[in-house]
This record gives C-alpha cells, sequence and structure tokens, in this order.
C-alpha cells in the first residue's frame, strides 16, 4: 500500500467510528490526522485502518479504534488539559491526545515498548508527550493532578492512587473486570464523590502492577 492508500483506508475508518455512533468531530477530526500504520509493525501495516486491535511486541496490542474513540469522547479533553495515559504501547493513543491539544503523561511497563513509542512519537512530531518507563497503577504524583485519565489495559478494580490523582471535575475511563472480559466505565470526579457510568464491554490485555494484576 502506498500513502494515498492508507489515507484512503483512514477516511474510510473515519466513516466507520461516526456510523458507530462516535460523534465528537475534535475526535474524529484526531483519528483522521494520526497515521495509525506508522503505530503497528510493518507487515501489519495495510490492516492499519481495521477497526481491530493489532499485536505491537511483547504480548500486548494498539487498542481497536473504535475503543479508543469512545474513551476519547468520553473524556472531554480540552486543549490544555493534563492527561495521563496508563498503558503507553504503541503511543497511538498518546499522539491521539495530543492532537487533541492535552499535555500528555504517559506510562509504559516495558522499556521495550516504551523506547519504541518514543522514537515513533518524535519522528511525527509528537515530542511533547511525557513518558515514563513503570507500574503505572501508582500513577505519577509529581505530575498530579489530571483533568483527564485514561486507563488502556484491563484491571480487577480503579486503582486507589489514580482516584485520588484524579483533579475535581475530572474524568477516567477505565476498564474493570476479570483478566480476558472487562466494562469499560467513565468515572467522574466530584469533590469526593466518582460517580461511574457504563460506556460498554470490552477486552483489553491485563493491567499489570501493585494496584492490578500480580
Ligand atoms: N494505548 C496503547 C496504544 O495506543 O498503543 C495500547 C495499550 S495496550 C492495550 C496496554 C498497554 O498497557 C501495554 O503496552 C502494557 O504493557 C501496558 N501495561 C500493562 N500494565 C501496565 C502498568 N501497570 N503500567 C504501565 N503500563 C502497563
Amino acid at each position: 500500500m502506498n500513502e494515498a492508500d492508507y489515507r484512503q483506508a483512514q477516511a474510510r475508518l473515519v466513516e466507520e467510528l461516526k456510523a458507530q455512533g462516535i460523534k465528537d468531530h475534535r475526535v474524529l477530526d484526531a483519528v483522521r490526522r494520526v497515521p495509525r500504520h506508522r503505530f503497528v509493525p510493518r507487515h501489519m501495516a495495510r490492516w492499519a485502518y481495521l477497526d481491530r486491535p493489532l499485536p505491537i511486541g511483547r504480548g500486548q496490542t494498539v487498542s481497536q479504534p473504535y475503543i479508543v474513540a469512545l474513551s476519547l469522547e468520553a473524556l472531554r479533553v480540552t486543549s490544555g488539559d493534563r492527561v495521563l495515559e496508563v498503558g503507553t504501547g504503541s503511543g497511538y493513543q498518546a499522539a491521539l491526545l495530543a492532537e487533541l491539544g492535552a499535555e500528555v503523561f504517559t506510562i509504559e511497563r516495558y522499556e521495550e515498548l516504551a523506547d519504541s513509542a518514543r522514537s515513533r512519537l518524535a519522528e511525527l512530531g509528537y515530542s511533547g508527550v511525557r513518558m515514563q518507563v513503570g507500574d503505572g497503577t501508582l500513577g505519577w504524583l509529581e505530575e498530579a493532578p489530571f483533568q483527564a485519565i485514561v486507563v488502556s489495559a484491563g484491571a480487577p478494580g480503579i486503582p486507589r492512587p489514580l482516584q485520588e490523582q484524579l483533579d475535581l471535575g475530572g474524568r477516567m475511563v477505565i476498564p474493570t473486570g476479570d483478566r480476558w472480559s472487562q466494562d469499560l466505565w467513565l468515572v467522574e470526579r466530584a469533590d469526593d464523590q466518582w460517580r461511574r457510568t457504563y460506556l460498554c464491554p470490552c477486552a483489553f490485555v491485563p493491567l499489570v502492577g501493585k494496584e492490578g494484576w500480580h
């Protein structure tokens, strides 16, 4: 496939996302701008604009575009928001967050994935994304509070440190359930109350860490 083919496939994906109910045009524009084919291994690039998760190495995946778009829509990110992403993976969602104008902080537990995400993001001009290798279930205390947090691995429950690092009025999207299947939740903080809204069923790789799976 050449660049024009990728562009066409990307435009089709955006139409599919709209048909599935994604309405936020800022999110759709971001999906239109970020070249997902650059975030997957070269031999997978021709599938990059199918609405599917794809392997990125270390047994991990770049999430399904619909789930990513739904999460970003629910987070209502506005320009200048400080956003924490747990599970950098390929860096794709971090790039979308940067396109939405967020100040992005992202944590990945595998150094190897973090290294390739870092160089990919820099090559594509997303050099403002701040990245850390470590256990994202503990959050990023020095940079808290965050106006939004997106957890892109399946958790047994909502990690307490993430709950505490969410700003008042902040939004968090997190999949919780068992190791193989989860429910995606929007959690909104008002004072010291956290209100949950159900988004959809989903299947993420496990969130492994002190406040996650062991
Ligand atoms: N958002 C990513 C993207 O756009 O490519 C996809 C994330 S992938 C579904 C989940 C990622 O979470 C994996 O790369 C995995 O290594 C990472 N992960 C799992 N547990 C973690 C933890 N406690 N802290 C940080 N990263 C973690």
